[in-house]
């Protein structure tokens, strides 16, 4: 299928709805983090998958994930152009979501993975809370 961007606009384009829409939601978690009093937590830990965060002596690996590009099924994440383009990048964005969930829980880690828009909802998120309350405390 036709794109209306060239190869080079394209990966433009997507760098910049990258780093700048997971630094943003990077960010709020953190100050989620500080207002729950949670400590231990690293930010960008250098290991395989790469995840956002990590509770190392906890062994819980986080993961920010954009709404748009790890294909969650809120609001306007779905793009009305180019449509089999974008489904095809989010089905491999998904795939190796999966696989790196995996990973870690392979050696013994447990993992989260926060949407964007759960992120958005601050310290009261539910799944931030079990988080936080079961895990953490
Ligand atoms: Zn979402």
């Amino acid at each position: 299928m036709a794109d209306v961007f060239n190869k080079e606009e394209r990966s433009e384009i997507m760098r910049k709805v990258k780093s700048s829409g997971n630094k943003s939601t990077e960010l709020k978690l953190i100050a989620i983090f500080k207002e729950l009093n949670l400590t231990g937590w690293r930010r960008n830990y250098k290991t395989k998958g790469h995840p956002d965060f990590v509770f190392l002596k906890k062994k819980i690996a986080i993961f920010a994930d954009g709404c748009f590009w790890h294909g969650h099924d809120c609001r306007n994440t779905k793009p009305s152009q180019n449509k089999i383009y974008w489904d095809k990048k989010i089905a491999r964005n998904k795939a190796r979501d999966a696989e790196i969930t995996k990973l870690f829980e392979q050696r013994g880690w447990r993992v989260f993975r926060f949407w964007e828009c759960e992120i958005k909802q601050g310290a009261n998120n539910k799944k931030i809370k079990k988080l936080s309350e079961q895990y953490l405390k």
